[in-house]
């Protein structure tokens, strides 16, 4: 029998199954994915949230806890645990140092993310990098790892954490740390959860899934069938617009269309439908794939002319390109009339003043709804691009109750030897909405609590 078990293999199970290893516990931790698949999303991260109160390494000036605590309050809109919350962000002003010492490298953010230089620590080589560098640790460690081996169920006692199954394989151990994700590649789930809408569409049908394929949500719904306390909607997640021609999984960053702003969007009918200068990109890209999720056919349409060029991070795939507007139209399937109707209304709606996208700028539409409040300037100089873009789903935020000691509960009552890590408790945190990193940030602290507290209960 182990001491601990650990169940998934991204950044949260591997901070939990260092931290218990470092306490002394004997650790299995247990992946669904092949080797190669390893790492979950995490392998798809550049960076992670951190609050400082003065210049560290790689970050400038200051980052403190209240300004931390006031852009979560703000975006999950007060759908959140403050203190749950203030645990991620003091924790997150201390966890590079041991980071570093299982083989994490950082970098300062650099151009096209240069807004992050601030708050955002990036990881030298990216998720995969990380990933890689504790499972090498955890290796060196004496940790005990097994690939391809999705866990089914657990065994469970009056809430006490007996063992787990996968297959016909049975694994006892004296505490156990489920790490294993939310539900975002469980393309039935997600049907189920975002349900059929009035013109008749499943939406969930036209997802793609940015990450990896393994986080089926099975432990989820195992723990709901098992009374296990569950926060969260099951319709919140990150969601982003991205390319529609990314793959279904795996697609990862590149996918991502920065242009937004930078234009305008229309359906499929050649409308627009909400305004694409609101706020800056970093603060708005999050909130794209669930308009795009609410038009016809889950589909919208990035459109912008040669000035937005050299301006946004160059997307994976090249945009559509034609010399005039009423050809990109054509070119893309959308009906050309309406089409540019929409493009005439809005470059006739433009008040140019002085354009600059790095601040809230004077550039905006009069008279046209809905507006666009910055970086309107008209679409009028060829050639022109237009990119299709379909709902991309990075995590979802139903999951487990959890406590500051990454207990899970049931009935109220937590349990005394079974412990979750990030995306499955995220949800604890956000309620709502996103800030970038803030995934990275719930994850390293509750996997590293979830750890020391599953080796105290093993011991
Ligand atoms: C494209 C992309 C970019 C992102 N960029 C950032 C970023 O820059 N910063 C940031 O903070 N966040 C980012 N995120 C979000 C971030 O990936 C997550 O918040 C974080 O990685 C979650 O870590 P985790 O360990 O909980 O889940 P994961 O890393 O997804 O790990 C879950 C693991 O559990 C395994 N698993 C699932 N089910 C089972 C089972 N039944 N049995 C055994 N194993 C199982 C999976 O194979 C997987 O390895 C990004 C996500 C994506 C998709």
């Amino acid at each position: 029998m182990h001491d601990v078990l650990v169940i998934g293999g991204g950044n949260a199970a591997l901070c939990a199954a260092l931290m218990a290893r470092e306490a002394g516990a004997g650790v299995l931790l247990l992946e669904s994915s092949p080797r190669e698949w390893r790492g979950g999303n995490s392998q798809h991260t550049r960076n992670l949230r951190c609050m400082h109160d003065a210049p560290q390494d790689v970050l400038v000036e200051a980052y403190r806890e209240e300004e931390f605590w006031q852009d979560l309050l703000k975006v999950t809109g007060g759908n959140t645990s403050e203190e749950l919350a203030r645990l991620v962000i003091r924790a997150s002003s201390s966890c590079r140092p041991w980071m570093r010492r299982h083989g994490v490298r950082f970098q300062p953010s650099l151009a096209g993310t240069l807004h992050l230089s601030r708050t955002n620590a990036f990881f030298m080589g990216g998720g995969k990098a990380l990933v890689n560098a504790y499972y090498r640790s955890a290796q060196a460690l004496g940790v005990e790892l097994r690939y391809d081996t999705p866990v089914d169920s657990l065994e469970l006692r009056d809430g006490r954490f007996v063992a787990a199954l996968s297959g016909n394989q049975r694994f006892e151990a004296r505490a156990c740390v489920l790490a294993c994700g939310g539900f975002e590649s469980n393309r039935e789930w997600l049907r189920e959860a975002w349900g059929r809408n009035e013109r008749g569409e499943w939406p969930a049908d036209n997802f793609l899934i940015r990450g990896t394929r393994f986080n089926q949500g099975v432990l989820l719904r195992h723990m709901m069938a098992q009374g296990a306390d569950i926060i969260g909607d099951p319709t919140q997640a990150h969601c982003v617009a991205i390319d529609a021609r990314a793959p279904l999984y795996d697609g990862g960053i590149v996918t991502r269309v920065d242009a937004v702003s930078l234009g305008v969007m229309v359906n499929r009918e050649g409308r627009r439908f909400y305004d694409e200068g609101e706020d800056f990109w970093p603060k708005r890209y999050a909130i794209w794939g669930r308009l795009v999720a609410m038009q016809p056919g889950q589909v919208g349409y990035c459109i912008i002319d040669s000035k937005a060029i050299g301006r946004f991070m160059p997307p994976v795939f090249p945009g559509v390109k034609s010399d005039t507007l009423p050809e990109l139209a054509r070119a893309l399937a959308l009906p050309d009339h309406e089409f540019m109707k929409t493009l005439n209304a809005y470059n006739a709606a433009c008040r140019v003043g002085t354009f600059d996208h790095t601040v809230l700028d004077d550039c905006r539409t009069e008279g046209v709804a809905p507006p666009k409040t910055h970086w309107a300037r008209p679409i009028d100089t060829p050639p022109f691009y237009g990119y299709a873009l379909k709902p991309g789903i990075t995590f979802t935020y139903l999951g487990l109750k959890t406590d500051a000691r990454a207990r899970v509960y049931f009935g109220a009552e937590p349990s005394p030897n079974l412990f979750v890590a990030g995306e499955m408790m995220a949800g604890n945190v956000l309620g709502q909405g996103y800030t970038a990193g803030v995934g990275m940030s719930i994850g390293t602290a509750f996997g590293r609590i979830a750890g020391t507290e599953a080796a105290r209960a093993a011991a």
